[in-house]
């Protein structure tokens, strides 16, 4: 019998997607992908504080908060689907590398998670490897019982072109000018989940702010600012919150900046560093940068936003006009 998306049914039913790091914004195209290939795709929604315990509990205290939540996510996961898929993403572009830990990551969840599930994997490296994707696709075929040209052809059409796309699917990349604008800096995983960012976003645009960040910029443009530290040197997401920063810096209504940074973020670390320099060094506007880790306590938190706001030139206006 044929599947709704008229691919037969696949040997693995069900694939389990975890909604962290990476598949946090491109859970739609691996979804897309697996149902054109007959399978059920089930994902694990949004990051709970029971998701987020678990990921504590089976990851090594120096992982970064996003692998410990991706983790969770995944161990959420098991006997809800017949397979978890955990792509490695070396590289998702040529002359561009990911972070470290995307490298490592389904050796990393394996092994916390000790094998009690089955794995699915694919190889993502544009850079320097790119039969290494071929490879572990024809691999995948076999699991899945497809023909290896299916599979790649699926991959080609459906998760190539979104993998490093101008505009993020979930980002508008529209800027229209307006009320004073806040930038909020982060990985998309870090800012855009509501229990790991205690929704920073929300808070931000409730005190009467425009918010923006890296992924409202063009990739093109968050590249073109980047320079001089374009190179296959630097990790992409690196580069992403890099020339992202600069284009947004330049806006004439920015009224601050805000780096939300996960700690033991080895990238956060450098790119922090180098943003804040720059900003000192150039249009001085004021900057906050929060680290936060599983013992961050939201009230903690929240003060320091009060404090950070209250210390902008024009908030009060802001607040009385809300009010209004
Ligand atoms: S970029 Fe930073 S936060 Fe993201 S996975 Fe790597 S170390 Fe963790």
């Amino acid at each position: 019998m044929k599947s709704h998306h008229g691919a037969e049914p696949s040997k693995l039913k069900v694939i389990g997607i975890p909604e962290g790091l990476m598949i946090f914004e491109q859970k739609q195209l691996w979804k897309k992908f697996f149902e054109s290939l007959g399978c059920h795709a089930v994902c694990s929604g949004h990051t709970t504080k029971r998701i987020m315990n678990s990921g504590i509990e089976l990851c090594c205290n120096e992982t970064c908060l996003p692998v410990k939540a991706f983790t969770g996510h995944a161990a959420s996961l098991c006997g809800k689907a017949d397979c978890i898929f955990i792509p490695r993403y070396s590289s998702v572009c040529s002359h561009e590398k990911s972070c470290p830990k995307f490298c490592g990551l389904p050796d990393e969840v394996r092994i916390s998670l000790n094998n009690k599930t089955k794995f699915l994997e694919i190889d993502i490296d544009f850079n320097r490897d790119s039969k290494k994707t071929q490879k572990s696709l024809d691999l995948l075929a076999g699991e899945l019982g497809r023909s290896p040209k299916t599979v790649r052809d699926a991959f080609d059409s459906i998760v190539k072109p979104g993998l490093a796309a101008e505009v993020s699917p979930n980002r508008s990349c529209s800027y229209e000018p307006g009320a004073p604008v806040l930038a909020v800096l982060g990985h998309p995983y870090m800012i855009f989940d509501r229990l790991l960012s205690m929704n920073l976003i929300g808070k931000l645009q409730d005190a009467g702010y425009r918010v923006m960040t890296p992924y409202d910029v063009r990739r093109s443009v968050r590249r073109k600012n980047v320079a001089p530290f374009l190179s296959d040197s630097f990790f992409e997401t690196g580069l992403d919150m890099l020339g992202g920063a600069q284009a947004l810096v330049n806006l004439p209504e920015l009224a601050g900046m805000v780096y939300l940074s996960s700690f033991a973020c080895g990238i956060d670390s450098l790119v922090l560093e180098i943003i804040e320099h720059k900003i000192r060094n150039g249009r001085r506007i004021p900057f906050l940068k929060i680290t936060i880790d599983e013992h961050s306590g939201e009230a903690g938190f929240d003060t320091r936003i009060e404090a950070f706001l209250d210390m902008l030139p024009n908030t009060e206006s802001i607040r009385r006009e809300k009010i209004v």
